[in-house]
C-alpha cells in the first residue's frame, strides 16, 4: 500500500465520496443510455452500482435531460456527476435539481455574466467542477508532431480553464488531461501535478475495445499511478461500462492500491499440465462473477488454479487456497497445505464453495 508515494492534493467532496487529500483512488463509470430517459439510465446505474461503481457520470446534453437529474439522484446510492457542453442554463438546471458535480469547462461557457452566476451556484451549493480536457477536441494539437509539445498544449487548455474559476475564488476543481496517446497523457498530467494540487482523474481516452483499451488503459495509468499521480479513475472502453468498472478495480487491486475480492493467479501450463486448465480457469472465473455481493467489499483473497502438482504447489506458496490438477485427480490445497484429492469433475464447485464459505 506504501510503495506508491503518492502526491498530496486538495481534498474534494463529491456527494458522500471524498476525492483527493490521500483518500482511496476512487472508480467512476459513465452511462450511455439517452438520459432523457431517466428509467434506463438508472437502470445502468445500478448495474454500475452492482459492480462497485463510486461515482456516476451521466451527460446532459439538452435541459429535457437536465429536468431527469432529481429523478435520477432518488433512485441511486452513488453521487451523480453531469457532463454539460458549453449550455450554462442546462448547467445551472442540474444544480437546482441536486447533482453532485459538474464537469464543464469553464472557458466555453461565453459571456462572463452568465460565468459567474453559474459560479455562485456551484459554490453555493458546494458542487465541484471538473475541468476535463481531451486531445480531440483541442483545436491545432495534431499539427503537433512532439507528445511534450501535445501535452503542454493540453496542460495550458487546462490551466485557462483553472484561472478562470481561481479568479472567482472556486477552488473545488478536479482535472482531467485525455489523450488517447499514453506518452501525452502521461506528461500532461505529470506537468498539471507539477503546477497544482488539484485532484486529478486519470483516464485515456478512446482507449479500445475490452480487450485493447483495458491494455492500454493499464500501461498508462499505471504509469502516472506509479508515479503518485491520480486521485480517481475511469478506465473507457468501447464496452459496457460494467466492464470499465471491473477492469478500473482490477488494476487497482493489481497495484495493491485497493484491497479487496478475489485475485485468480493460473499457470501459464507447460508439458507437465495434464488438465485442461484454459477451461478450467474460464469457469472458475464465470462462477465467481457470478457471485452476488461480491464487490469492493469483499474480503481479499488469492485462488491458484495450476496444471500439475509437481510444480503447481510451490509455485503459488502466496494464494490462499487453490487447485493443483492432475489427470485423474488434483489436490486442494489451503496456505500451502494440502487439505486432499479432488477429482476433476469436483473440483471447480469444491473451491467456489470454499470462496463462498471464506466470504460469509
Ligand atoms: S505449475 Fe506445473 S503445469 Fe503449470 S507451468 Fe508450472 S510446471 Fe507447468
Amino acid at each position: 500500500m506504501n510503495f506508491y508515494k503518492r502526491l498530496q492534493t486538495r481534498k474534494i467532496n463529491v456527494g458522500d465520496v471524498t476525492i483527493g487529500g490521500g483518500s482511496l483512488i476512487t472508480v467512476q463509470s459513465m452511462t450511455n443510455t439517452d438520459s432523457r430517459d431517466w428509467r434506463a439510465t438508472v437502470k445502468q446505474v445500478k448495474q454500475l452500482e452492482e459492480v462497485g461503481c463510486e461515482i456516476i457520470r451521466v451527460s446532459f446534453p439538452d435541459l429535457e435531460s437536465a429536468y431527469n437529474v432529481s429523478k435520477i439522484k432518488k433512485n441511486i446510492k452513488i453521487p451523480l456527476v453531469a457532463d454539460i457542453h458549453f449550455d450554462y442554463r442546462i448547467a445551472l438546471e442540474v444544480i437546482k435539481q441536486g447533482v453532485d458535480k459538474l464537469r464543464i469547462n469553464p472557458g466555453n461557457i461565453g459571456l462572463k455574466d452568465k460565468l459567474k452566476v453559474l459560479i455562485k451556484e456551484a459554490k453555493k451549493a458546494h458542487i465541484p467542477i471538473r475541468i476535463g480536457v481531451n486531445a480531440g477536441s483541442l483545436k491545432g494539437i495534431h499539427s503537433l508532431d512532439d507528445s511534450l509539445l501535445r501535452a503542454k498544449a493540453l496542460v495550458n487548455k487546462a490551466m485557462e480553464h483553472v484561472r478562470i474559476l481561481e479568479k472567482y475564488d472556486f477552488h473545488d476543481i478536479i482535472v482531467s488531461l485525455k489523450a488517447s496517446n499514453i506518452e501525452t497523457t502521461v506528461q500532461s498530467c505529470r506537468i498539471f501535478a507539477s503546477k497544482r494540487n488539484y485532484p486529478l482523474h486519470l483516464g485515456i481516452t478512446e482507449a479500445g475495445s475490452l480487450r485493447d483499451g483495458s491494455i492500454k488503459s493499464a500501461a498508462g495509468l499505471g504509469i502516472m499511478l506509479c508515479d503518485g499521480i491520480g486521485d480517481t479513475i475511469r478506465v473507457s472502453l468501447t464496452a459496457n461500462p460494467v466492464e470499465e468498472v471491473r477492469v478500473a478495480y482490477s488494476l487497482l487491486r493489481y497495484m495493491e492500491l485497493r484491497n479487496f475480492g478475489i485475485e485468480v493467479i493460473s499457470c501459464p501450463t507447460c508439458s507437465r499440465c495434464k488438465v485442461d486448465l484454459i477451461k478450467m480457469v474460464s469457469e472458475v472465473e464465470q462462477k465467481i462473477s457470478a457471485i452476488k455481493n461480491l464487490n469492493k467489499f469483499s474480503k481479499p483473497l488469492k485462488i491458484a488454479l495450476m496444471g500439475c502438482f509437481v510444480n503447481g504447489l510451490g509455485e503459488s506458496k502466496d494464494a490462499d487456497f487453490g487447485i493443483a490438477g492432475g489427470k485423474e485427480k488434483g489436490v486442494l490445497f489451503k496456505n500451502g497445505k494440502i487439505l486432499g484429492e479432488v477429482s476433476p469433475d469436483k473440483w471447480v464447485d469444491k473451491l467456489i464453495y470454499m470462496i463462498r464459505d471464506y466470504q460469509v
